[in-house]
C-alpha cells in the first residue's frame, strides 16, 4: 500500500507551519518555502548526523547517494560538537539529514544556519508538524519533545516515509526508487516492530521494568509495553539526582526487579552505583547488559545497522528480565 502521496501534502505546506517551540528546524527557516531540484552530478553527497538517520537515508536513496554519517558508535548525540573536518564536511555536502527535537542538542543553531544555504532537515520534522500524539513531551525536557523516537519502529516508519518524499523532491527523476526503496524498508521495519512487541510480551509481566542511565527508551516503553526509568534524564548531559536514584533503588528491591542496562555511549558508572547498594542491600541484581540507546554498534558487529540494533536490545532486555523467574 502506498500512503506516501497523503503525507506529501503535509510537506508542501511544512514550511508554512508556525513552529511551535520544541522543535530545532524548519520553524525558523521560512525562507526555505520550497527543495529545489538538485542539479549538481551524481551520486549526490548527503550528510547526515547519527547512524541510524544515515542507515534510513541510504536505503532510501540507494545508489544514487553517497551518504557519511557525522557520529560513529562511541559518539553521544546530546554532546557532540563537530570538529574542524566535520564542519568542512556539512559545507561540502548537498544536503543534510539529522535526527532533530535537540538530540543534536550543540549543532542546533548551526542546522539553522545552514538550512539558509543549503537543503537541511530534520527527519523528525514531519511527525512535529503533523503534530503526532505519539511524541512524548516529558515535563523535565523544558517544554521539548523527546528526540529517541528511532526506539518505536513505527514513529521511525513514518520518518522513512518523509525522507523518500524529500528525496523524490530533491531528484525528481529517480522519485520511483526511492519510493520503492521505502517500501522494501518499511517492510523490514513493520516485521521488526511485530518482533519487539511479542519478544516483550514474552517478559514475566512483575520484571517489566527498563532501568538505564538516562531517559532513552521512553517511546520504546510505550510502544511496548514495558515501563521505563532513567537515572538521569531525557538527556545525557542531565545530572543524576539522588533523591531520584533512592527511590529506583527501592522500586528495584521491592519488586525483585532481575536486572539494570548499561548503554552504550554512556559510562556504566551511574549503573553500577545502582548494583553495589542493592546487593549489600541483599538484593542480587544483575548487569543486563549493554543496550544501544543513542547510537549503532561499531561497524561490522550484530548491531550497526538499525533493525540489527533494535534486535540486539530487544534480546538483551528480554533474556535479563526472564532470569530466575521462569519457576
Ligand atoms: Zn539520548
Amino acid at each position: 500500500m502506498h500512503t506516501l502521496p497523503k503525507i506529501s501534502l503535509f510537506l508542501l505546506f511544512l514550511p508554512l507551519l508556525p513552529g511551535c517551540g520544541k522543535s530545532d528546524s524548519h520553524s525558523h527557516r521560512p525562507e526555505q518555502q520550497e527543495i529545489k531540484a538538485f542539479s549538481g552530478e551524481y551520486p549526490i553527497d548527503v550528510l547526515c548526523t547519527t547512524g541510524q538517520v544515515a542507515e534510513m537515508v541510504r536505503r532510501v536513496g540507494g545508489e544514487h547517494l553517497e551518504v557519511t554519517a557525522l557520529m560513529d558508535h562511541s559518539v553521544d548525540p546530546h554532546l557532540f560538537k563537530p570538529l574542524f573536518d566535520d564542519v568542512a564536511k556539512l559545507s561540502k555536502a548537498d544536503i543534510i539529514f539529522y535526527n532533530g527535537l535537540h538530540l543534536e542538542g550543540r549543532m542546533a543553531d548551526m542546522f539553522v544556519q545552514r538550512a539558509r544555504t543549503k537543503p537541511t532537515y530534520a527527519v523528525t520534522e514531519g511527525l512535529v508538524s503533523r503534530l503526532d500524539k505519539r511524541l512524548r513531551e516529558p515535563p523535565e525536557f523544558a517544554g521539548m519533545y523527546d528526540p529517541h523516537v528511532w526506539h518505536d519502529v513505527l514513529l521511525w516508519s513514518d520518518c522513512v516515509q518523509d525522507v523518500a518524499l524529500v528525496l523524490a523532491k530533491l531528484d525528481p527523476p529517480h522519485a520511483k526508487e526511492y519510493d520503492k526503496n521505502a517500501q522494501q524498508y518499511l517492510e523490514e521495519l513493520s516485521q521488526l516492530h511485530q518482533h519487539c512487541r511479542d519478544e516483550i510480551a514474552t517478559i514475566p509481566e512483575q520484571s517489566r521494568v527498563l532501568i538505564t542511565a538516562h531517559d532513552a527508551f521512553g517511546y520504546f516503553g510505550k510502544a511496548y509495553g514495558i515501563e521505563v526509568f532513567g537515572l538521569k534524564g531525557i538527556s545525557s548531559e542531565d545530572e543524576i539526582d539522588l533523591a531520584h536514584q533512592e527511590e529506583v533503588q527501592q522500586m528495584i528491591m521491592e519488586r525483585k526487579i532481575p536486572a539494570v542496562f548499561v548503554e552504550s555511549t554512556i559510562n556504566a558508572r551511574a549503573i553500577e552505583a545502582l548494583i553495589e547498594p542493592c546487593k549489600a542491600a541483599g538484593w542480587d541484581l544483575q548487569n543486563g547488559g549493554e543496550l544501544y540507546s543513542d547510537a549503532l554498534g561499531v561497524a561490522g558487529s550484530e548491531a550497526s545497522t538499525y533493525t540489527g540494533m533494535i534486535r540486539h536490545n530487544v534480546k538483551t532486555i528480554v533474556e535479563a528480565l526472564t532470569v530466575g523467574s521462569e519457576e
